[in-house]
């Protein structure tokens, strides 16, 4: 049976009675519990010890008030220090505002879930937001990505970019572009080529792609179940090519998403939303609150 990490910190700290304020080796005791409830949900190691940093700073010396336990009021430290850093109490809504259309550009690994949310996101801005949208995949690898995304669309009643045969992913986008002016679309999503790691021809393909639609937002698309490859993958696309926000797909899954904190703290980036299933509705906005609770235990 695992404690959570409430029981773990109560049972450290409540044994302080008569004192005014939490001391140096309280409040270490107390953080050698956050580092292993972090590390059991699969926060990257560089990325605990800036979070635990933190926290020290805010508890070392707090004043014991009467009428809250120690145990407790280290509990509300920790769980505010982490509401903060995925980004506080406001969701994180995505950025239209330019003229159309807008460019929404899709990055992230293969198998991260990118085709199956650039559908949801589509269907979002079509149902709720009424927006006119045009989505065009760019994967001219999988021979069947593009036709992936075709069925999508017509899933959830969104036009998809017509296929030529032969096209690279620039001059897809470009002809994406162009035939959104032509018909009055207000967004334009794309959809690029995904690798199972990391590779350089990928991000150089992604960020000509860039260049020419200039996009509002790049959402990188990204797994809530990356383990403590979260860093390094956030770190080289937005290095890479500039990544505006993060979308965590498979929320739904049993992982308790550390990966969140793991790329928001590397990036600074908002975790704009979160896919919670395979089905095309399957998205929500994120909450800070409900993945802090989670990633803590
Ligand atoms: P891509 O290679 O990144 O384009 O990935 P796909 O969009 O093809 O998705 C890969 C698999 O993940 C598909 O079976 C999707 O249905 C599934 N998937 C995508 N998002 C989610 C999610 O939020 N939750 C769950 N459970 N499955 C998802």
């Amino acid at each position: 049976m695992f404690d959570t990490l409430s029981d773990r910190l109560s049972g450290i700290l409540d044994k302080i009675t008569g004192r005014g304020a939490l001391s140096e080796s309280d409040v270490e005791e107390a953080l050698r519990e956050v580092r292993r409830a972090l590390l059991e949900a699969d926060v990257a190691l560089e990325v605990v010890k800036t979070f635990t940093d933190k926290v020290r700073e805010k508890a070392v010396g707090a004043e014991i008030v009467k009428s809250v336990k120690p145990g407790q009021m280290v509990v509300k430290i920790v769980h505010d220090a982490m509401v903060e850093t995925l980004g506080g109490g406001e969701a994180s809504a995505l950025n239209l505002r330019a003229s159309p259309p807008v460019a929404i550009l899709m990055v992230g690994l293969q198998g991260s879930g990118k085709t199956t949310t650039t559908a949801k996101i589509a269907k979002r801005l079509t149902e709720r937001e009424k927006r006119r949208v045009l989505m065009a995949s760019l994967d001219t690898r999988r021979p069947a990505a593009q036709e992936q995304l075709a069925i999508l669309g017509r899933q959830v009643h969104v036009d998809t970019l017509p296929i030529v045969p032969g096209q690279q992913p620039v001059e897809i986008a470009k002809r994406a572009m162009s035939e959104a002016r032509k018909g009055g679309y207000d967004v334009v999503m794309l959809d690029t080529a995904g690798r199972l790691s990391i590779d350089e021809e990928l991000l150089a393909e992604a960020a000509a792609v860039r260049d020419i639609v200039k996009p509002n937002e790049t959402l990188l698309v990204a797994d809530a179940l990356t383990g403590q490859d979260a860093v390094v993958l956030a770190r080289n696309f937005d290095e890479k090519i500039g990544v505006s926000g993060i979308v965590l797909t498979r929320i739904d899954g049993d992982g308790r998403g550390g990966a969140a904190l793991s790329m928001r703290q590397v990036t600074g980036k908002p975790i704009k939303l979160m896919g919670t299933g395979e089905k095309l509705d399957g998205l929500e906005d994120f909450h800070p609150e409900r993945i802090a609770g989670r990633i803590l235990g």
